[in-house]
């Protein structure tokens, strides 16, 4: 393996530490950001999540919430959950969690939440105000993904902005969740910009794209979909992708990407690895975003310098 693994425990670590700071300066004017987390059904990854994010949550000092109904629960019920939460003056910010199952419409209750206190930004007013390149919170698991590039970048001695403009960036996924909201954030910074999804894999374009990648983003929750044969020398390559495995000889689960790691690094620059890559950044965005709710329900503004670039509240 030769291209650098970019450590995103690191990255996850530096910003935990100021996030409880936040957490404890919001404290002092009588504030406590308080996160819910809406979950439907015992699907394991997103019972997983949520235990990886109440950890957190208590960990920083925020009220935390988990609102768990069965997976035969009614959309009516699933609609009344995520009102109760945004009448709830101890919620600054909600999380409905995914997959839900085929009876529960994720457009309805996306369309449910408060605004304000949609700290994922999947409301449409706030899916629109992200397109506009005006987002009220930049969505964790892509505000994840481009903290750590900017931070690579950085690291490595280049203007990430600089870099942007001259990169051909391709993302592989095109989820409202994942895909979608990563291209609004390249295209915000001036990169060339392809995307695709499964419809391109299947017409035979997806390799022919993603070989012209300098930047490449895989959210397709595909095991492996990318070997090194289909990226470009000198890539940097960012997986996001988390799929669970089981070892034919021992039996046991693991975790692995949408690239595979060891084939790809033999031609990138650098490659962030699944698990400790993307993952755990974007737990704690979600409490970043969890914490400006809060101030922006008390009337404070932007939580986090607008240097940044990530992180620009607006109210409309
Ligand atoms: P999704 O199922 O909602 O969307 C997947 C997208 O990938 C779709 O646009 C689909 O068309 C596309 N796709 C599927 N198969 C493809 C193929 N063969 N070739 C090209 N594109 C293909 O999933 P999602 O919520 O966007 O999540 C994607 C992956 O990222 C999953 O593995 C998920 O577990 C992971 N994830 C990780 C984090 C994190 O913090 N690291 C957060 C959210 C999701």
């Amino acid at each position: 393996m030769s291209a650098v693994l970019i450590d995103g425990r690191q990255y996850a670590a530096d910003l935990s530490a100021r996030l409880a700071d936040e957490v404890e300066e919001l404290a002092c004017t009588g504030e406590r950001p308080g996160l819910a987390t809406v979950v439907v059904g015992n699907s394991y990854p997103a019972h997983a999540y949520e235990r990886r994010v109440r950890r957190l949550a208590e960990r920083v000092g925020c009220h935390y919430v988990c609102e768990a109904l069965p997976g035969a629960a009614a959309e009516a019920d699933a609609l009344a959950v995520v009102g109760k939460l945004g009448a709830d003056p101890r919620i600054s910010g909600i999380l409905i969690l995914r997959p839900l199952p085929a009876q529960v419409s994720e457009a309805s209750l996306y369309r449910a939440l408060d605004p304000i206190k949609d700290i994922e930004s999947v409301h449409p007013i706030s899916a629109g105000l992200l397109a506009l390149g005006r987002p009220r919170y930049v969505p964790s698991t892509p505000a994840s993904v481009f903290h750590l590039l900017d931070r690579y970048l950085t690291e490595s001695g280049r203007d990430p902005a600089q870099t942007y403009r001259q990169s051909n960036l391709v993302v592989v996924g095109r989820s409202a969740n994942v895909g979608k909201p990563a291209l609004m954030l390249a295209m915000d910074r001036g990169a060339t910009v392809v995307s695709c999804d499964e419809h391109s894999h299947a017409a035979g374009l997806l390799f022919e794209h993603t070989t012209q990648a300098d930047i490449l983003i895989v959210a397709a929750g595909v095991a492996g979909l990318i070997r090194g044969k289909h990226v470009k020398q000198g890539v940097i390559a960012v997986d996001v992708g988390i799929n669970a495995i089981k070892d034919g000889d021992t039996g046991k689960v693991r975790l692995v990407g949408d690239i595979d790691t060891e084939d790809v690094a033999g031609r990138a620059e650098a490659i962030t690895p699944v698990p400790g890559g993307v993952g755990p950044i974007t737990d704690v965005w979600l409490l970043r975003n969890t914490v400006a709710a809060a101030r922006l329900a008390q009337g404070i503004g932007a939580a986090f310098p607008s240097t940044e670039g990530l992180q620009l509240p607006v109210i409309c």
